[in-house]
């Protein structure tokens, strides 16, 4: 068989623990035999970066912006325990921190929906997307505890002052912020990926009560819509809506999902997790960064799986689910055969992904998945897994 040849390469991020093994095995047995793979190759394990100095993870960062495709493996993010297991002379930062913030991006978080998999609401039949505004409102908070009373002001550059509260006895207070440039930054990023997906975007925040920060939101979305998409959106016969934050929750329970979900910081970091529930687990759900000059970086939405790699590590197979971290490649190469007008390539990421949901759904799948499959399933290793996904890509 003559293997698809790449144009332009993809910037490659090994990683950690038991989704490198995995990462090695899902090349060699799923992508390597089919395509002529042209990717820079950059390892952001642990001990690599430890090594470099993280500088790998910058420089990682910087091939995604130069190249405009990347494709990512799941890396530890050190605590304190990680810094005496690998020995480390500092604890580095979240490699997606470092590279989000370069990036500028929003992430993208999307469940694999598989025929034959029960989902927990039924009416949800179609994917719901969430994009979670990264940056600043509480997560970068200024926040104080008054204890004896008395008046906490707020002070702006003009001069101008407004009294937050006069306490009359113990308190808490909070401060928070967020920029115009994040927010359109957001804004672009979402409206990008809703063009990308052909997908209706929804966004929600509570402007009626908060009527100059929520409202923000509310405006810069709404200019940046009006001015820069709204014909492409018409184009594309997909739909920009703004509603309140609990119309919106409320909408969304009735819907059949299909939408992309754009939330604030803390909404979506709640609305994830409920999402994800929802849809199975984290093993079935992809991840991707998207720049708003159209930058991507796809990645599984879960970790490295440690418990599962000290077993391995003991001589045994482990079922761990490679399927998000195989959605992640099939991503990158689609979006590479997109970009350099390479068919062949994106049918290759179809037919890949067409394999893995026609695997599940015959009833061969990872340990994980069995307690949600809803006829007599089969769990196998990761590694039968694999060689069973290969065997369908054959037919
Ligand atoms: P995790 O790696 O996502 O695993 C948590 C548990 O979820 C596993 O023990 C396993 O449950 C289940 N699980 C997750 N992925 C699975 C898969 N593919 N197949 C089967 N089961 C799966 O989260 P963690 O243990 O909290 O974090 C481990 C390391 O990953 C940490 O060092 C953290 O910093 C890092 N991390 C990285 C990223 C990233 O790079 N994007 C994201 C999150 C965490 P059972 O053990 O019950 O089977
Ligand atoms: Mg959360």
């Amino acid at each position: 068989m003559t293997k698809i040849t790449m144009k332009t390469p993809i910037v490659e991020l090994d990683g950690d623990e038991m989704t490198r093994i995995l990462w090695a095995k899902i090349k060699e047995k799923l992508i390597l035999p089919f395509v002529d793979l042209k990717s820079i190759y950059y390892d952001l394990g642990l001990p690599n970066r430890e090594e470099t100095k993280d500088a790998v993870t910058v420089e990682a960062a910087e091939a995604i912006k130069k190249y405009g495709v990347g494709v990512k493996c799941a890396t530890i993010t050190p605590n304190a325990s990680r810094v005496k297991e690998y020995n480390l002379s500092q604890m580095w930062k979240s490699p997606n921190g470092t590279i989000r913030s370069r990036l500028d991006g929003t992430v993208f978080r999307a469940p694999i929906m598989v025929k034959g998999l029960k989902v927990l609401m039924p009416t949800w039949t179609q994917p719901i997307v969430i994009a979670r505004h990264a940056y600043g409102d509480v997560y970068s908070g200024v926040e104080g505890y008054v204890p004896d009373g008395g008046a906490v002001v707020l002070k702006f550059p003009d001069g101008t002052e407004k009294t937050v509260f006069d306490f009359k006895g113990p308190g808490i207070v909070q401060a928070m912020h967020n920029t115009d440039k994040s927010i359109t930054s957001f804004a672009r990023s979402c409206m990008n990926y809703a063009l990308d997906v052909k997908k209706d975007l929804w966004f929600n925040a509570k402007d009626t009560i908060s009527k100059i920060y929520d409202h923000r939101f509310k405006d810069i979305f709404n200019e940046i819509y009006e001015k820069e998409y709204k014909e492409r959106f018409e184009k594309a016969g997909i739909t920009y809506f703004y509603t309140l934050i609990d119309d919106a929750v409320s909408r969304i329970m009735k819907s059949n999902g299909g939408m992309i979900w754009a939330c604030k910081n803390y909404d979506g970091d709640v609305m994830s997790d409920m999402v994800a529930t929802v849809f199975g687990s984290l093993a079935m759900m992809t991840s991707v960064l998207v720049s708003p000059d159209g930058k991507y970086e796809y990645e599984a939405a879960h970790g490295t799986v440690t418990r599962h790699y000290y077993k391995y590590l003991q001589g045994e197979q482990t079922s761990t689910n490679p399927i998000a971290t195989i959605y992640a490649w099939t991503g990158a190469l689609r979006k590479r055969g997109e970009l350099d007008g390479l068919k062949e390539l994106s049918d290759f990421a179809d037919r890949l992904e067409k394999a893995c949901l026609d695997t599940i759904t015959d009833g061969i799948m990872t340990k994980d998945l069995l307690p949600n499959y809803e006829g007599e399933g089969k769990a196998v290793t990761s590694d039968e897994f694999l060689d069973a996904i290969v065997a369908h890509i054959a037919k």
